[in-house]
């Protein structure tokens, strides 16, 4: 849980600067990747998530599974997600407070698409704060990565998106289809069109975000602890300069 992550990346944060074997051993701790709907977070926290070993925790997913079971947290959400309004911080903070107690964030964990308001941001970093007193040591700080792509280039990738229920992976039906139309390549199974990946429920989602989540990154960013990266490249060079990134940032001090 939180307790033993905050010990585990402080020992190892300080061993690697003497010792050059424990040098190689990158520690992300915990990542933010922030933009608007459509830059293609959900798919760069997966290529994060394979290339360091740590998980990603999408409050988004965490929602859509939710409605998917009739909990009541996701019929709580499900009218205001697919109107493409965001769902009260509360109900987010939570999620995230639970899911921050599993054993597998020992060694950071990639936030997708939260903090999406001011509210949510500082309510996080004051639970981190608790999180490392109970631990008794320091931890390694939030980083924030911000995904930037022009507008009319989001439309077209959110109305073109289709996701596999099974294995998550992400295609496009313009950019990226999958070998059979509708059938995910790995799993045969069929793909889903997300019902908020509409052209009016992406104008309700954009001007959430330019409205709420704007001063997130304003927050994030007066501290230091920011990086925008152009996400309107190929996949790979996005996931490369993320990475690169993260270990100015956490070679700074971050
Ligand atoms: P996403 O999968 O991140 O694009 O999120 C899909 C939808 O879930 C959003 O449009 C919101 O309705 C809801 N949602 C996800 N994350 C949050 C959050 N951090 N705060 C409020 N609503 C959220």
């Amino acid at each position: 849980m939180g307790v033993r992550a905050g010990r585990e990346v402080a020992t190892l944060t300080q061993e690697s600067a003497h010792s050059p074997a424990l040098a190689d051993v990158f520690l992300p701790g915990p990542v933010l990747l922030l933009g608007a709907p459509g830059v293609g977070k959900g798919t760069q926290a997966q290529l994060l998530m394979a290339d360091y070993g740590i998980p990603q925790i999408s409050t988004g997913d965490i929602l859509r599974d939710n409605i998917a079971r009739g909990t009541e947290l996701g019929n709580a959400a499900k009218g205001l997600m697919a109107q493409g309004q965001l769902v009260p911080d509360q109900m987010v903070n939570n999620m995230v407070g639970a899911r921050l107690e599993q054993p597998d964030v020992n060694r950071g964990y990639i936030l997708d698409g939260y903090p999406r308001t001011l509210g949510q941001a500082e309510w996080l970093d004051s639970h981190l704060v608790s999180l490392e007193k109970a631990a008794g040591a320091v931890v390694l700080p939030l980083v924030a990565i911000n995904i930037r792509v022009d507008e009319q280039v989001l439309l077209r990738r959110i109305t073109g998106r289709r996701i596999c229920a099974q294995c998550k992976h992400i295609y496009n039906v313009y950019s990226k289809p999958p070998k059979q139309e509708g059938i995910c390549d790995f799993e045969g199974s069929p793909l889903q069109h997300r019902s908020d990946d509409t052209e009016t429920a992406f104008t309700e989602r954009m001007k959430a975000y330019n409205s709420l989540t704007a001063p997130v990154i304003e927050h994030y960013s007066r501290q230091g602890r920011f990086r925008e990266v152009n996400g309107d490249r190929a996949v790979e060079e996005v996931t490369g300069t993320i990475e690169a990134s993260l270990r100015q940032l956490r070679q700074a001090g971050v």
